[in-house]
């Protein structure tokens, strides 16, 4: 029978059926025409079963190289990472360099700073880029959260004398299934218990708020949205004391339910079940104790175990004074991790951040150790955040200081941090160390710069007129970020306010460009603009502006070279493995396969790695080059990672003559 016959029969590709009968124990020939009928046939009755055993040897010998590939650092292991991660906390997961994830991040048209959160999808497609695998897992950014913040908030607490330590108020997060009612509890506990009495409604909202039972405070994280609950729970698990799990009583135990409970569990967090909705009608409370038993493992308290079961109405209001007595007695019982002293300098974690368009960065951080006041200078894993130059309670009152478990709105930040970051005051000559550190790593910077504007360095000179100095930093920040080898952003100047005429005399001096972000240009401004002949652009949005400044950068970059694909081969057949080598066996699929040029591998489509083809034959003879259709054998120097299957793509580089 001929191969091409039988390979019908089996629904695979001819050459894929000479490449594996030999493998499967027959006697085939790597280019024979036929096959003898008897082994037609048994090959026919066998194939699901040989095929099997195959793909079994096969995912064997993967599983090993890939492991050589990790023991050699060719590939590294599967990683763990969060739903929601800060770029930093990625790169810190992965144990890659910020910057190169930034840059991966930029290549896919993502411009986030690396305080900004990436979901897992990007992430996974970011790893894959930087030859980093990675996983889900929820449990993740508690673990990373423990790793950064509140190992140093222990730390620290641990070195404080006892007898300068007071007992703080517990700080609560509301957790639960979608609809379950978290907001609408929040929402009673603030409207019926709020400090002080709510002076005509709460107009600005800090991401927490405290209230007055029994002549003491609780805080309330007050969480919310979806995507920022998400990051919030991995980290905010961790810097609550009391969690409430809240399960609807006519929907009972949820799979978002089931998944906060796991995060509280990670967390260790003493935690209270408030059974919500009970006004409705035909509710069966015992049915749900019964739900948390079988889907949770929880034992209500009321049936001998220990988990206490608060029923409320967040619409009525009923049950809320209990649940908050639950949640003082609950606190009362892990009182020793509740403490602080509030003679230290402050340290905090940030719950909620943002950037104002009237204010600049703000970020809500509850204070966990020491006050902060107004005035403090804040420092951020070693780097300068700003001064606390007005501090607000959540219910946008100005305040001079702010007290542990104190949630306070800063104002006056340099850059709005992440959600979960550690905010820390810092002191005298402490502060004026990191000061000068800093100073001192800003002018290596510009040194180096200057230092790379030789011969082939372009530049991009640019103004920066912008609203307020906090976006005109985070502007700055962002163009630092897309400088490249062959285009370097280089600002001349930044000031605030609108484009005015000594702006177009500066850009016409200094051939810049004038970028404005939420700024105006006069009708007047705009006659000169034209006049003199400079490039002056306005945006609203940072994304936008980001955009312009790459466009312009590269019409700036002249390419050097080129790059010419000569041909495709596919690896038929693995013939020796050396260190630094490998001599591989394949056919041409398209264009030509050329000696002493380079190749990548791929695998599926994505390159695994690249090297050189140092030795080209055909029939046992060294040929030049081999064409379409041919079979080859290749001796190639690189990364000894080809497998059967792969592809070699062979290219040259020419160079582009100007
Ligand atoms: P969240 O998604 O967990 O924050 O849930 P919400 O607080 O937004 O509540 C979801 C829906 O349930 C809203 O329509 C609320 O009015 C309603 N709801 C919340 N608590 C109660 C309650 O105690 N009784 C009743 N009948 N409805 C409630």
């Amino acid at each position: 029978m001929n191969v091409t016959e039988l390979a019908r029969i089996l629904k695979i590709t001819p050459n894929e059926l000479r490449e594996k009968l030999p493998r499967m124990g027959f006697d085939i020939g790597y280019r024979a025409i036929k096959v003898d009928p008897k082994t037609a046939q048994m090959v026919i009755r066998d194939w699901p079963f040989l095929l099997r055993k195959l793909q079994a040897e096969d995912a064997e010998k993967t599983k090993a190289q890939r492991e050589e590939m990790i023991a050699e650092g060719v590939v590294k292991k599967v990683i763990p990472i969060p739903a929601i991660m800060t770029v930093r906390d990625f790169a810190a997961l992965s144990h890659l360099p910020v910057n190169k994830v930034l840059a991966e991040l930029m290549k896919n048209g993502v411009f986030a700073s690396m305080n900004e959160r990436i979901d897992f999808d990007t992430a996974s497609i970011i790893g894959q880029s930087l030859g980093v695998e990675v996983t889900l897992d929820e449990s993740a950014g508690v673990a990373a959260q423990a790793a950064v913040g509140d190992k140093k908030i222990e730390e620290i607490l641990g070195r404080e004398k006892d007898s300068n330590l007071i007992i703080r108020p517990p700080v609560i997060v509301v957790m639960g299934h979608v609809d379950h009612g978290k907001t609408k509890l929040l929402d009673i506990i603030r409207k019926t218990n709020v400090a002080g009495g709510e002076h005509g409604g709460i107009t600005q909202h800090i991401g927490a708020y405290q209230v007055v039972k029994n002549n003491r405070l609780i805080t309330f994280i007050d969480t919310p949205g979806h995507e920022a609950f998400t990051a919030m729970r991995s980290r905010g698990a961790r810097i609550a004391d009391v969690a409430i799990l809240v399960v609807a009583a006519d929907d009972g135990v949820q799979p978002q339910t089931i998944e906060a409970y796991k995060i509280i569990q990670a967390a260790g967090l003493p935690f209270i079940v408030a059974i919500n909705k009970i006004d409705k009608p035909g509710i069966d409370i015992t049915k749900i104790k019964q739900d948390l038993v079988n889907k949770l493992g929880m034992l209500p308290e009321d049936w001998g175990g220990k988990t206490v079961c608060a029923p409320v109405s967040a619409l009525k209001g009923t049950g809320i004074e209990e649940l908050l007595d639950l949640i003082l007695l609950t606190a009362d019982s892990e009182a020793k991790s509740m403490r602080a002293n509030p003679n230290a300098t402050a340290l905090g974690t940030v719950i909620e951040s943002h950037i104002d368009k009237n204010s600049g960065p703000l970020a809500t951080i509850l204070i966990q150790n020491g006050t902060l006041r107004v005035g403090d200078q804040l420092i951020l894993h070693g780097n300068i955040y700003g001064k606390a130059r007005a501090l607000k309670n959540y219910k946008g009152e100005s305040v001079q200081e702010a007290l542990p478990s104190m949630p306070v709105m800063i104002l006056g930040l340099k850059m709005a941090p992440a959600v979960g970051d550690v905010l820390e005051v810092g002191e005298g000559e402490r502060i004026k160390g990191k000061i000068e550190k800093v100073a001192q790593n800003r002018s290596a910077i510009q040194m180096k710069n200057e230092n790379e504007d030789g011969a082939e360095m372009k530049r991009l000179n640019l103004i920066i007129k912008s609203d307020v100095l906090g976006s005109a930093e985070a502007i700055e920040e962002s163009l630092m970020k897309i400088n490249t080898e062959e285009v370097k952003v280089k600002i001349l100047n930044k000031s605030l306010g609108n484009i005015i005429e000594g702006d177009i005399a500066r850009a016409e001096n200094s051939n810049a460009e004038i970028i404005g972000f939420n700024v105006k240009i006069s009708p007047a401004i705009e006659v000169l603009v034209r006049e003199k002949g400079v490039k002056v652009h306005t945006f609203n949005i940072i994304y936008d502006l980001i955009d312009y400044v790459q466009a312009e950068m590269k019409k700036l970059v002249v390419p050097k070279v080129q790059r010419v694909e000569l041909g495709r081969v596919k690896v038929l057949k693995i013939f020796r493995t050396e260190n630094k080598s490998q001599i591989v066996g394949g056919k041409v699929l398209d264009g030509q396969a050329k000696n002493n040029v380079r190749v990548e591998i791929l695998r599926s489509k994505v390159m695994v790695a690249a090297g050189k083809i140092t030795k080209l034959q055909a029939g046992k003879m060294d040929v030049p080059t081999v064409d379409i259709n041919q079979e080859c054998g290749l001796q190639y120097e690189g990364k000894p990672v080809i497998q059967e299957g792969d592809i070699l793509q062979f290219f040259e580089e020419k160079e582009i003559i100007k």
